[in-house]
């Protein structure tokens, strides 16, 4: 063999064996892939991959399907190996009001008049500004990462301030600034809460974490001109609107004697009902209301924890998702409504309260909880093209679950094992949109125990500001 001919052979060779696999023909580079993992889509037919992968590039999902499938497709920066583990949706978050965890069991077991008005109220006119806000948006941001939950629907005051420590946090965020008619910790009037609003509307425009929200606190403290000026700012900026509805049996009661009409009626009658509102609660909601709440396209939030806490009644979730309302979940609190911000606990208790209520184990079923804290969460929340399922042009927003401790073990029906045994603190790693912000149960964007330290700190202040010792 000449020497030429056997560097053609060599050439011919090297030609034919594989190279590395991102410099083959079809090989795309991403930046994440989590794979080996039984992965609970909750994508249109609920498809389940029992070895399944998801591949990330940027904020948003390339690819779900079986492992070897996206593994041969995909080659990524990173992987994370999720073998023996649930991969999910991150969970939901869809009401909540989340600076009161530094209030968080600041006095329980009372009339929620009575914790209104003798304790909270008295206690945010004290003690809330803006740096207690940032405090109390960290220590959530922790809380809720640690849980699972990688978007969350919020009502507080200095939103602005809560907005900048969700983004921080890395934490997907539909965050409304609170109208109410009396005085709040940071507008004085509703002129000044009308001028700081479309500020921080502004502000957040197109911002890929934030959805910058108006919210009108109920019926029961804004007036109707408040109400309709809310609506009215929200919809120049196509913003949602988060607004507590029909939470209280004593809403219902004043509702038809001054309005004449329920409170779902009265809100569709001056113009605030629409497919950017999202209800809270929704438990005093008749045949027709449930009807209007779908022809609106309203999305509702069902806060199992705080309603029995409060003892506020029990929403009518089945009979809202038959009539097609979009029906998602949501802790409230964390303060006096529910001293936590644990989704997994909500989706449990919302199957068993559904339960009890109609003495029937097959009121709402373990599929449907789960489908409430992802994507029908989503869809409650009006962002279900953008999260809510793990599905190729979603925002990669995605959870690693533990199944390996006892109270893990055996898992015969995931949603079972979802809704009935597994806990918060069994979810390991949570990326939200595209970023890794909890690895192996720890956190990565929220330093906890500088967060932690000084919850402790204005324990002592809001306690010495009340009297209470
Ligand atoms: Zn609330």
């Amino acid at each position: 063999m000449t020497l030429c001919r056997l560097l053609v052979l060599v050439v011919t060779l090297q030609l034919l064996m594989p190279g590395p696999l991102s410099s083959q023909p079809g090989v795309v580079k991403v930046d994440l892939v989590v794979t080996g993992g039984t992965v609970v889509s909750m994508d249109g037919a609920r498809t389940i991959y029992d070895d399944g992968a998801v591949a990330v590039k940027g904020d948003a999902i390339v690819a779900v399907g079986p492992s070897s499938e996206v593994e041969s497709k995909y080659v990524a920066a990173q992987t994370i190996d999720a073998k023996g583990k649930l991969v999910l949706p991150g969970f939901i978050n869809g009401h909540t009001h989340v600076p009161m965890t530094l209030f968080r069991g600041l006095h329980d077991d009372v009339t929620l008049n009575d914790w209104l008005y003798k304790y909270i109220f008295p206690a945010e006119k004290q003690n809330v500004n803006e740096e207690f806000v940032r405090w109390g948006t960290r220590l959530a941001a922790a809380e809720q990462i640690r849980g699972g939950v990688t978007t969350f629907a919020d009502m507080y005051y200095f939103e602005d301030a809560v907005a900048q420590e969700t983004k921080a946090a890395g934490m997907r965020g539909v965050l409304g600034e609170t109208f109410i008619d009396f005085p709040a910790p940071d507008n004085k009037s509703e002129a000044e809460m009308l001028a700081y609003t479309e500020t921080y509307l502004k502000k957040w425009q197109g911002d890929p974490l934030i959805h910058a929200a108006v919210a009108p606190h109920s019926i029961y403290t804004c007036s109707q001109k408040t109400l309709q000026d809310t609506a009215a700012l929200a919809r120049k900026y196509h913003a949602p609107i988060l607004i507590h509805t029909a939470e209280m049996k004593k809403e219902w009661d004043d509702s038809l004697k001054n309005n004449g009409m329920s409170p779902v009626q009265y809100l569709d009658k001056i113009g605030v009902l629409g497919p950017d509102v999202v209800s809270a609660h929704c438990i005093y909601v008749d045949e027709a209301d449930r009807k209007t709440l779908a022809q609106r396209q309203v999305g509702c939030v069902h806060n199992p924890s705080s309603n029995m806490m409060l003892a506020s009644g029990v929403s009518p979730v089945a009979e809202m998702r038959a009539a097609g309302v979009a029906v998602g979940l949501g802790t409230d609190g964390p303060a006096g409504s529910n001293n936590d911000l644990d989704l997994m606990e909500e989706i449990d208790l919302a199957a068993k309260l559904a339960k009890i209520t109609k003495m029937d184990p097959l009121a709402l079923n373990a599929k449907a909880v789960v489908e409430m804290a992802t994507i029908e969460g989503a869809r409650a929340l009006h962002m279900e093209k953008e999260i809510g399922s793990l599905e190729s042009g979603k925002k990669a927003d995605l959870i690693i679950i533990s199944l390996d401790e006892p109270n893990a073990v055996p898992m015969y029906d995931v949603y079972a094992q979802l809704a009935y045994a597994l806990k918060g603190s069994d979810v390991e790693t949570v990326v939200i949109g595209g970023r890794v912000v909890m690895r192996d149960r720890k956190l990565l964007t929220v330093n906890e125990e500088q967060a932690m330290a000084k919850a402790r700190e204005y324990k002592k202040s809001v306690a010495a500001s009340l009297g209470l010792q």
